[in-house]
């Protein structure tokens, strides 16, 4: 069976896929059908937060499918409610809930609350959305649209939804601002866009803005967020209060979910907004045991140590190869490594999988590191090790 040949005939090529096929995970490590033991240093986009073949995680799915895995949200869900309760107290703000099924869903949820909000709390409708250069918000109609990079608004899709207006850095929004404007929605650390961490007083002094002309702020915690930052939330590390925050890809551990919060706890009514599968009992429990398993490593300070080490590992990689790397990025364990114009981060990645330990590309010219949060040091060891051994092969 030739599975290469078989996706291509009858997938839609919407990816430029390397065809490594992997049969198994353990930790961070990952075995392909031919038996070669890879280093995981991308755990699906940042979704594996907890690793690979988590004994508790598969135990907790186990157990919640042999019981029941779907009811409408007709049905009062416990994990569902346990979950929403989990995620209001980790975060430390006051709102509610509600479950999507991935991270541009959660965002169109967001979108959706704050053009109500909008509504409601003006006498004249405002609705526009201001978002930046080098976002990324999701793969919808609308969430392509707030993503600030004219790459991804192909024309061939247009029309696309109106109510989005971009700009290139955070001090560019106070004069975007008019009387149209509801709010701002940005990433914290841009994933997608370079692995870029905005500045934090620059953060906190917008925040005071926004909050003294009554404008939201809705913060995608897609990729920050379920302690990706070293903290729970993104908002967290940087002492915020978000009006809105979206989450998704580390939430459920491999499982599918999106979440957004608010502290507009009751703007979106019964009707207003909806999901069939959202946190249904296997993703809301699979949630569940996540956010226990994190939590926990939160607590125990273990994260904190697993950042500082993954942190003095990727620094001496751009202390030793200085004619290649430009600058490292990023906060906790979602970090970059800036490629020099003269080399290709794409050839980068290529030579780190043939060398079998994974890497992701953010933006241009940026290497993307995101391990899953229970990465151990032998595990960071082995995988450093690897992308040396890559780059002196380039
Ligand atoms: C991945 C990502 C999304 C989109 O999430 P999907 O689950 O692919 O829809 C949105 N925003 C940010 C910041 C992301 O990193």
């Amino acid at each position: 069976m030739n599975i290469e040949a078989i996706d291509k005939a009858f997938v839609m090529g919407t990816y430029a896929r390397n065809y490594t096929s992997f049969v198994k995970g353990v930790g961070s490590k990952l075995y392909s059908d031919d038996g070669s033991e890879f280093i995981d240093f991308a755990s699906g986009i940042g979704v594996n937060s907890v690793g690979h073949g988590n004994e508790k995680l598969v135990e907790a799915i186990c157990n919640q499918a042999k019981k029941i895995i779907h009811i409408s949200n007709l049905q009062v869900i416990e994990p569902q409610a346990m979950l929403a309760k989990k995620i209001v107290e980790l975060s430390g703000y006051d709102g509610k809930v509600f479950f999507a099924n991935s991270g541009a869903e959660a965002n169109e949820g967001a979108i959706k609350l704050a053009r109500k909000y909008g509504k409601e709390a003006n006498e004249h409708k405002k609705y526009k959305i201001i978002t930046l250069a080098n976002s990324f918000h999701g793969r919808t109609i609308t969430t392509v649209k707030a993503t600030g990079q004219h790459s991804f608004h192909d024309a061939s899709f247009a029309p696309y939804p109106d109510g989005f207006k971009f700009v290139e850095t955070i001090a560019d929004i106070y004069e975007a601002i008019d009387d149209e404007t509801v709010g701002v929605m940005l990433e914290l650390i841009q994933g997608e866009g370079g692995v870029y961490a905005f500045d934090k007083d620059e953060i906190i002094a917008l925040r005071a803005f926004l909050d003294e002309k009554k404008l939201l702020l809705i913060v995608d915690e897609v990729q920050t967020g379920i302690y990706r930052s070293g903290e729970f939330l993104a908002s967290n590390f940087y002492g915020i209060t978000p009006d809105i925050i979206t989450m998704a890809k580390g939430l459920g551990g491999g499982v599918p979910i999106g979440a957004f919060m608010s502290r507009h706890k009751d703007i979106l009514k019964a009707g207003d907004h909806g999901s069939t599968f959202a946190g249904n009992y296997l993703s809301s429990s699979a949630g569940l045991t996540t956010l226990e398993i994190l939590s926990e490593l939160y607590d125990t300070h273990k994260l904190q140590e697993t950042i500082k080490y993954f942190d003095e590992e990727l620094n001496e990689l751009l202390k030793d190869f200085s004619d290649i790397f430009e600058s490292t990025s990023g906060i906790g364990l979602m970090r970059g490594i800036k490629v020099k114009r003269e080399y290709d981060v794409g050839a980068i990645v290529k030579a780190c999988m043939k060398h079998q330990v994974i890497i992701l590309k953010s933006g241009r010219n940026t290497a993307r590191f995101l391990p899953s949060l229970t990465i151990t040091k032998d595990e960071i060891d082995e995988g450093f090790s690897r992308v040396r051994i890559a780059l002196n092969d380039l």
